[in-house]
């Protein structure tokens, strides 16, 4: 699940996306609703320009729906299409079709003027590692046809999903790298696990978390764990060790193991639904 990043990889992948956004129309571009900035790539409106962009606020089943609506408007506001799913379950799947169609209207309208009737728009969908870009081409295409197959023009072996009579899908998504310079997006990425913990030890990112959520949802740790409001963060991970049971030698709290119980609740989705930023106002 986790992966690490090497300048080979971002060499590869940006001439990866260079190469693929020649064939398409639209790119759909998955976030994560809890960091929907902090989980974007650095590059795609770079990479991106001149296609029709629609941002899909993936995982939205573990951010706080309010703040969910926020960063749609946000997004809105910017000029992206922008829908919330829950590509595991399938939430907000359905109405993508018609979004697709919507978000590519511009193209289809200038299609259109020029005689050019029915061609079928082509997508393809990016983001970080752990976005949920799998899981959403396989929600997608569960309820579409067969692989087009290959075609004219297209490096071999590239399938496109047909969705329906007017929207085909290049079937393997493009994995872009997330910001790594900002300290602060580094925390949210291993906060959610989508890069290694390496940044800090698993101590001492679980006690990051304990102070994110001491400032924007205080109570709820003490609630879940059944633990009595702690002094600080490392308090907070030897109480939950304690009302968990976790101990090294028979008698010692394991911290480090109330940690990954932690952030393994937290990723889970098990601590409730907590957005980890919000659009600044
Ligand atoms: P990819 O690396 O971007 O292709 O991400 P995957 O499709 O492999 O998904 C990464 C993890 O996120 C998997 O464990 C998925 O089950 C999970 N996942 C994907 N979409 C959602 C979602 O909308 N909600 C939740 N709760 N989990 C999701």
């Amino acid at each position: 699940m986790h992966f690490q990043w090497y300048p080979g990889h971002m060499t590869k992948a940006r001439r990866m996306m260079q190469e693929n956004i020649k064939l398409i129309d639209l790119i759909i571009e998955l976030v994560d609703a809890r960091i929907p900035l902090s989980s974007r790539n650095p590059d795609i409106d770079e990479l991106g320009k001149g296609k029709a962009r629609l941002i899909l606020l993936n995982k939205a089943d573990l951010a706080e729906d309010r703040i969910n609506d926020e960063w749609i408007a946000y997004f809105k506001d910017k000029g992206y299409s922008a829908v919330k799913v829950n590509s595991k379950k399938g939430g907000g799947i359905k109405s993508i079709q018609s979004v697709i169609q919507e978000a590519c209207r511009e193209k289809t309208e200038r299609d259109r003027k020029r005689g050019i009737l029915n061609r079928p728009v082509r997508a393809m969908v990016v983001g970080i590692p752990n976005v949920g870009k799998s899981t959403f081409i396989n929600a997608l295409a569960g309820k579409a046809c067969a692989k087009t197959g290959n075609k004219p023009g297209v490096t071999k072996g590239k399938q496109w999903i047909r969705l329906n009579k007017s929207v085909e899908l290049l079937d393997t998504p493009g994995i872009l790298w997330p910001k790594f310079e900002d300290q602060e997006v580094g925390l949210k990425l291993a906060f959610i696990g989508s890069i290694k913990d390496e940044i800090l030890q698993t101590e001492e990112l679980a006690a990051e978390l304990v102070k994110f959520m001491g400032n924007s949802y205080p109570g709820v740790l003490e609630e879940k764990y059944a633990i009595p409001e702690p002094g600080d963060a490392y308090e907070c991970l030897a109480e939950i060790a304690k009302s968990r049971h976790c101990l090294v030698r028979g008698s010692e709290l394991d911290t480090e193991k109330a940690a990954a119980i932690l952030l393994d609740d937290f990723r889970g989705g098990r601590l409730g639904r907590i957005t980890l930023e919000t659009p600044e106002k």
